[in-house]
């Protein structure tokens, strides 16, 4: 239920009522789409929320309609207190999911089920071990391949998010659709999107069109579903005929889905943005420690929100990196 909140509703009628919050800037992966090549400069740790804070600043947008509430980072599991934070959300009246990149989501299946965490998006953005080294300049592919089985097995609803990206492992767009055979997965095809030291460029990026060409070519078109997508969903939703699972593609470059956006996102470090793409921020952390009044912060984050990516609405503008210069980089964001 959304509750009616005129904070939270910005000036082109949007209502807020999904809180992605990041926990962390760190991460035991190196996603070269993610996070820059030479890292970043990491927030001190005393300038980041801590777990009651996190908690504090929550409750504080659920009382004014927020219903639910994505973790995500940074690899939200390697905080150590994590454990502590989930089990403190779980009291509030939320839907609370998860984005991880499964390295190690096999120590926490017993805390998702006692939190009632249901979905868990879950990156991986290629079926080889080699290559996933490459891409995340790490050895961990068995224990992520491993840990996406445990978790269908242990009942979540699992979303798999691959970024596509030009001659780096756009050759495995069919192997991840066939593998929504046998699996009730949801895979989901997610625009190389510019960040701050990600080296973006447009050609790296397989668009919405690219890939349904693609997928005309390999299937056919009775076997091509086009699903029904949910309320607010960011996902073009499809699936082969027979299939168990589904794909998707989450077309931010190509094909922005702005109108229907319901989505603040508050970074480890307490600033509200109110797109990935702003580089305008609002310290409701500091305000917090200093016992002010968030509303007015909250206000003006919301209310300032633009109609499509920050004001980035042409593609031409959205193309011209020095547009996004301004902005973090993913790690930091919190995806
Ligand atoms: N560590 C967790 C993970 O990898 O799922 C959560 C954080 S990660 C920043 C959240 C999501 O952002 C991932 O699905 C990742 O693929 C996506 N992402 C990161 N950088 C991206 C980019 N440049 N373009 C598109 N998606 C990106
Ligand atoms: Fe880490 Fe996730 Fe970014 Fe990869 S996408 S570097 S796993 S935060």
């Amino acid at each position: 239920m959304i509750k009616e909140s005129d904070l939270l509703t910005d000036s082109f009628g949007r209502k807020h009522n999904y809180l992605r919050i990041s926990l962390t800037e760190r991460c035991n992966l190196r996603c070269s789409y993610c996070m820059p090549l030479e890292g970043v400069e990491l927030t001190p740790s005393e300038n980041l929320m801590n777990a009651v804070e996190v908690f504090e600043l929550a409750q504080l947008f659920v009382a004014e309609g927020v219903d639910k509430i994505r973790l995500t980072g940074g690899e939200p599991t390697v905080r150590k207190d994590f454990p502590e934070i989930l089990t403190k959300l779980s009291q509030l009246p939320i839907e609370i999911s998860l984005t991880t990149n499964a390295v190690a989501i096999d120590h926490f299946i017993p805390l998702l089920k006692k939190t009632r965490v249901q979905n868990i998006n879950v990156s991986l953005d290629t079926l080889d071990a080699n290559r996933f080294q490459k891409i995340t300049f790490r050895n961990y592919f068995d224990r992520v391949y491993k840990n996406i089985f445990l978790l269908i097995e242990s009942g979540f609803q699992v979303k798999i998010n691959a970024v596509l990206m030009k001659g780096v492992n756009d050759d495995e767009l069919i192997d991840f659709i066939e593998f929504t055979k046998k699996q009730p997965v949801s895979f989901r095809f997610i625009e190389f999107m510019p960040f701050d030291g990600n080296q973006w460029k447009r050609e790296k990026t397989v668009s919405y069109e690219d890939i349904i060409n693609r997928l005309g070519q390999v299937y056919k078109k009775e076997q091509l579903i086009r699903l029904k997508d949910r309320p607010n969903d960011t996902t073009k939703n499809f699936k082969i005929k027979g299939y168990k699972g589904t794909f998707g593609i989450i077309s931010t470059v190509t094909n922005p889905f702005c109108d229907q956006c319901n989505r603040l996102r508050l970074t480890a470090n307490g600033h509200l943005k109110n797109c990935l793409f702003s580089n305008k921020e609002q310290d409701l952390l500091t305000a917090l420690r200093n016992k002010e009044d968030l509303t007015h912060r909250i206000k003006i984050a919301v209310s300032g929100k633009k109609a499509i990516r920050a004001g980035m609405a042409s593609p031409e503008r959205f193309e011209d990196e020095k547009q996004h210069k301004g902005n973090r980089s993913m790690i930091t964001i919190g995806g």
